[in-house]
């Protein structure tokens, strides 16, 4: 039981310490782990879960793993270990359950649910090209760890949902976070970043990937039109793109994926508070405008 707590105090201390805004730490499938480390030495460790390379960053006197745990992971003992100086060190990572919701679609454009021969040949294709975007790493000793919201609207699907379209009997997951708005409605990086992928793809519409570097990636997809050319450097806040309604969808939304250690993990721990009090008053002035328009006519 001692031991417990303060294993929970040195979480809580990662959490609040040092002047680095991190992600909340929370060891559940589909979450994000804050994990500092008992190393000394100048050069950044090396840290790994599951066979990953996972991000490490300086805080202060001391160094952090930060772990994208997968939402396919069973709730269990875990360990991330680090290599630093010919050294291996283990760290427990105890894993809790999550239950996620069921949501249920209908997607109108059959082909997008049953694809054919020819279609199953351009998506075999495409995996291979999305899949180089998950496994870029690049050295970034600071890697932003708060985003904004890219765009403003009702989140119309949460990460994590187990989802089956027109009622095919297997869930696949949803591995993001679902902005509703109108077609047009800009698209901005959250934070600095490169552009390490673009396309138009069976599923995803016309897709953009930025890099922030230590192997935090993230993925813009619908979009009804794309701004920014492959490698190019962008600033926090700049237009990418905006939100459209291209690939596999029910309507114009944007769906917006974090990506960390290869783990496609939920974009919320990420959200900078001040950025979901703006989007929840825009939200809030066009309802009420709603209500005026209704009460007007
Ligand atoms: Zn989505």
């Amino acid at each position: 039981m001692k031991k417990i707590s303060v294993f929970v105090l040195l979480f809580l201390f990662a959490a609040s310490a040092g002047a680095i805004e991190l992600p909340e730490s929370n060891s559940v499938p589909g979450g994000v782990v804050v994990v500092p480390l008992y190393l000394d030495g100048q050069a950044m460790p090396r840290a790994e879960f599951q066979n990953r390379q996972v991000m490490v960053i300086r805080d202060g006197s001391r160094w952090l793993a930060i772990a994208g745990i997968p939402l396919k992971l069973k709730p269990g003992e875990y360990k991330l270990t680090t290599i630093a100086d010919g050294k291996k060190n283990n760290y427990p990572i105890k894993i809790v359950d999550k239950k996620y919701p069921v949501q249920r679609l209908t997607i109108k454009n059959k082909r997008k649910v049953y694809p054919n021969k020819n279609d199953l040949k351009r998506i075999t294709a495409e995996r291979e090209k999305i899949g180089k975007a998950f496994v870029v790493w690049s050295y970034n000793p600071e890697p932003p760890l708060k985003f904004d919201l890219p765009t403003q609207g009702r989140f119309s699907s949460q990460f994590g949902l187990q989802r089956f379209y027109n009622d095919s009997p297997r869930p696949r997951r949803h591995s993001a976070l679902d902005i509703a708005a109108p077609t047009g409605t800009p698209v901005y990086a959250p934070a600095a970043g490169t552009v390490i992928n673009i396309g138009d793809y069976y599923f995803t519409g016309n897709t953009i990937f930025l890099d922030h570097g230590q192997g935090l990636i993230t993925q813009y997809i619908h979009l009804s039109k794309v701004d920014v050319p492959m490698g190019m450097r962008v600033e926090r806040g700049q237009k990418i793109g905006e939100v459209g309604a291209t690939g596999r969808v029910t309507g114009p939304h944007l769906h917006w994926g974090v990506i960390l250690n290869q783990t496609m993990i939920d974009p919320m721990p990420f959200i900078r508070a001040d950025s979901l009090e703006r989007n929840q008053a825009y939200l809030d002035s066009i309802s009420n405008n709603a209500d005026q328009k209704v009460g007007g006519s």
